[in-house]
């Protein structure tokens, strides 16, 4: 059903509160990370925080790679400077970019974490290429007009999951392949 695969197997504030050693325990290998407002604000550049913070999940086994829709000017600065795979133009949410990301970490999608800001781009295809997912708060507030237009359709998908969809998801605070 469309709805399900709106909805984020978890939601947190941020990606830097994610419990990564929690995610390689269980299983994880792999993480795809969004990059605009997912891990600075649009257009930033990594900040120390983010470098820290790929540092931290690198040591713990943990392969990465930014998926973003902006092209190779905005993402390969941003990845040379947290030292982490990237693939530029992935056209989300269609599931042809997420599934290279995977085997650029050579993880498969079961074994594969996307972290994102954005519900019909991030969450949306990585769930339909059988990816779990966190959905995390926008880090700044201004946004483009269309980003706008697509805030106010995600705000009712999250009443539902607030709603209903915590019940019936799987959470993925749970072993994978279950
Ligand atoms: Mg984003």
């Amino acid at each position: 059903m469309i709805w399900k695969n709106l909805y984020p197997n978890e939601y947190l504030d941020s990606a830097y509160d994610v419990d990564y050693e929690q995610l390689a325990a269980l299983g994880v290998r792999g993480v795809l990370f969004d990059i605009d407002n997912t891990l600075v604000p649009h257009g930033a550049p990594a900040t120390q925080d983010a470098i820290e913070l790929f540092r931290k999940i690198h040591r713990l086994g943990l392969a990465t790679c930014l998926v973003s829709n902006n092209q190779t000017p905005r993402v390969k600065p941003f990845a040379d400077a947290v030292e982490s795979d990237f693939l530029p133009n992935a056209h989300k949410p269609m599931p042809g970019g997420y599934r290279k990301a995977c085997q650029v970490m050579r993880t498969d999608p079961a074994e594969t974490i996307l972290i994102g800001d954005q519900i019909f781009t991030d969450i949306w295809g990585a769930n339909r290429t059988g990816i779990r997912t966190i959905l995390v708060k926008p880090i700044h507030p201004k946004e483009e007009i269309q980003i706008v237009l697509k805030r106010r359709l995600e705000w009712f998908i999250l009443l539902a999951y607030r709603l209903y969809g915590q019940k019936r998801v799987t959470k993925i605070f749970l072993p994978p392949y279950q």
